[in-house]
């Protein structure tokens, strides 16, 4: 029997698999801040493994594949921040560091973009980040999926803007390891398949402004362009 719905919403949002007819769908969408040392310096921290810091970005920001993201409203600091972007392909509930790592279906390339004056404002009051973080159209571009069955411990990434190098890391530097991340995370948080993990920035985030264009890339996966358009 078919459900009737009182309107329609959007087609389901899904993610390219890099050279596959396939896509992924796409479920909640989580990260993690301070995930590597050089960042956390730059945002005023002291690095340390002390329990990941983790938020949930609203997933009607992804953008699938890259492309043209609108300079959004209610900000004059709009951010990038170049992420590894683990995909999941199963549940995952208090899972192993083991189980957690068997369950990751791919990567990808990602931004967190940030409203970093509202993260700023929202920091000074305690207040959640989730409007810095989310709830403009764009506001997490994520490249073509990867399948993997081995996870990287290592591999450069590099954000580019116009052409000039803005951020540059290396996964060896992640101060909680992937199976680490995703563990802690499903300790605190039912995980679904589809769920993305932005796993963090390395240093040099910085401002983006209409008619500049950013290119991620990190070993191993296809580049991320988008291109920052007028509001
Ligand atoms: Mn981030």
């Amino acid at each position: 029997m078919n459900t009737e719905f009182a309107f329609q919403l959007p087609a389901p949002l899904t993610l390219p698999i890099h050279e596959r007819h396939a896509r992924v769908p796409v479920g909640d969408v989580w990260c993690v801040g301070r995930n590597y040392a050089a960042h956390a310096r730059e945002m005023g921290s002291d690095p340390t493994r002390e329990a990941p810091c983790f938020f949930a970005k609203a997933r009607s920001g992804v953008l699938p594949g890259g492309g043209t993201l609108r300079y959004p409203a209610g900000t004059r600091e709009l951010h990038h921040e170049l992420e590894l972007v683990v995909v999941l392909g199963r549940p995952l509930a208090g899972a192993s560091e083991r189980e957690a790592a068997a369950a990751v279906f791919g990567l990808a390339v990602g931004l967190d973009m940030t409203r970093r004056d509202l993260q700023a404002y929202a920091k000074e009051r305690s207040w959640p980040w989730d409007v810095a973080k989310g709830g403009f159209p764009g506001s997490a571009p994520v490249g073509a999926v990867v399948p993997v069955q081995e996870l990287p411990t290592r591999g450069a990434l590099t954000l580019s803007v116009d052409g000039e190098v803005r951020q540059r890391g290396d996964l060896a530097d992640l101060i909680w390891s992937i199976p680490e991340l995703l563990a802690r995370l499903s300790e605190v948080v039912t995980l679904g398949a589809g769920d993305l993990v932005f796993t963090g920035t390395p240093s040099g985030v910085g401002p983006v402004r209409p008619g500049q264009r950013m290119v991620g890339q990190i070993d191993g996966l296809p580049d991320l362009l988008v291109e920052v358009a007028a509001p």
